[in-house]
């Protein structure tokens, strides 16, 4: 394909830093020059885009991603999709989020356990359309907590979206297995879920002797731990454990809070907000009204969320957005609802949430490198955007808005050659 050049746009290149007029040369997969002002760049033997004053900014990264949830209104109605069925969900859910501007996302498990990897590998291959991708477990984790919706009666593991073990040597096998199948990333569950009966989120369920022997298993082939901690104790636990992805960490105290301090540079958390607020406010659409999820205890643990994350920022702990969607109370494809809660409810700026996403994303996905920002050498994942998120940081939910979706120097979606916002001029032949 021919370099491509956007000219006439507004940059916003994800460090934060203000945006600033200018043209950005792709060449091949990467970008190679980034001019200010306009003319600036030659145009010979490249596309140029005339963006007519659209942003341009780093794709999104999703922090905390389920291919395989299927946007359902309960957590045991992921299991009862056939194996055949599941990967063709997968594979469009995939294909999804990057139609939503989301050119990376983070896998946070899987409910079958090749599933991820399939999909991780498909899109690697270019058989399917999606994000850069790395794939998860499922979740891992024991008899009676989030993840085990084996019935009494019916002890069949299948039912389970999680890999149920008990005791160290059964981690041991589970964990071995999922990095035999290719995963880049163990999901462990060590917190309850205030979803599961018996087992909410300030309940505690993994033992240190079963989490060590997943990180030491993990660690020696090089890959990476990830945990469900709702509960204070649950993230201290991964603290301890050097586990670096921590989902939710929606309960913490002084110590936790230290214990990620010391560990600020190497960790990344996502708290997932969506669910907690849209059952909240929205759960009526599951039967879950007001009431219900007070009683539930979703609005102490919103409270509890919004001050943990206030201080983990405080503290230069990496906060980024995604997490849970692919239910019915909020299904795939409005992820970037996530970005507003974060100015609403964490009191990010626009500009704060975006930087959590690009550049954030890029060292989330282990490429902080080359990934995530505009930036000369780096990867050419982009989005052009019909208006500026800065002053509206809600446009970013509206796929319409995406005038152009560049994934790795190639367009999976290209601007509108004869659009009233874009000029697209092809190279002279
Ligand atoms: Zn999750």
């Amino acid at each position: 394909m021919a370099n491509t050049l956007f000219t006439n746009v507004r940059i916003i290149d994800g460090t934060g830093a203000q945006p600033y007029s200018g043209e950005v040369l792709i060449q091949g997969n990467r970008i190679t020059r980034i001019g200010r002002g306009s003319r600036s760049l030659p145009t010979a033997g490249v596309v140029v885009i005339d963006a007519a004053g659209a942003t341009l900014m780093p794709g999104m990264c999703e922090a905390h991603t389920h291919f395989g949830w299927v946007n359902s209104k309960t957590l045991d109605a992921i299991q009862k999709l056939p194996h055949e069925e599941h990967t063709l969900w997968a594979a469009q859910v995939a294909k999804q989020y990057l139609d939503h501007g989301w050119t990376s996302c983070v896998g946070a498990a899987t409910p079958k356990p090749r599933l991820d990897c399939v999909i991780r590998n498909a899109i690697n291959a270019g058989q399917i359309p999606g994000p850069r991708y790395l794939a998860a477990s499922q979740e891992i984790t024991v008899t009676g907590s989030l993840g085990d919706d084996m019935l009494p009666h019916l002890p069949y593991p299948e039912m389970s979206f999680g890999c149920v073990i008990d005791g160290p040597e059964s981690m041991r096998r589970a964990v071995r297995m999922f990095l035999k199948y290719g995963v880049d990333q163990i999901k462990l569950n060590l917190s309850g879920d205030n979803l599961v009966p018996g087992a909410d989120a300030r309940t505690n369920w993994m033992s240190d002797e079963e989490v060590a022997i997943a990180a030491r298993e993990t660690k020696v082939r090089g890959k990476r731990l990830a945990s469900h901690a709702r509960s204070s104790e649950s993230v201290k636990q991964s603290m301890r454990h050097g586990i670096d992805v921590i989902y939710h960490a929606s309960f913490t105290d002084e110590e936790g809070l230290d214990m990620m301090e010391a560990r600020k540079d190497k960790i990344f958390v996502a708290p997932g907000l969506s669910v907690i607020i849209r059952l909240l406010y929205e759960g009526d659409i599951v039967e879950i009204d007001r009431s219900k999820a007070t009683a539930l205890g979703y609005e102490v643990e919103l409270e509890a969320a919004v001050k943990s994350m206030k201080a983990m920022l405080k503290r230069g702990v990496r906060v980024l957005p995604g997490g849970d969607y692919g239910f019915a109370w909020a299904p795939h494809g409005e992820n970037a609802k996530d970005l507003v809660y974060f100015v609403k409810y964490l009191g990010m700026s626009p500009m704060e949430a975006i930087v959590s996403c690009t550049k954030w994303g890029g060292e989330i996905m282990m490429m902080g490198n080359e990934l995530g920002l505009i930036k000369e050498g780096y990867l050419a994942d982009l989005l052009l955007v019909d208006g500026d998120p800065i002053s509206n940081i809600e446009i970013l939910q509206d796929r319409n808005k995406f005038l152009a979706i560049m994934k790795d120097g190639q367009f999976h979606k290209a601007p509108e050659t004869r659009s009233a916002r874009t000029r697209v001029t092809m190279p002279a032949a």
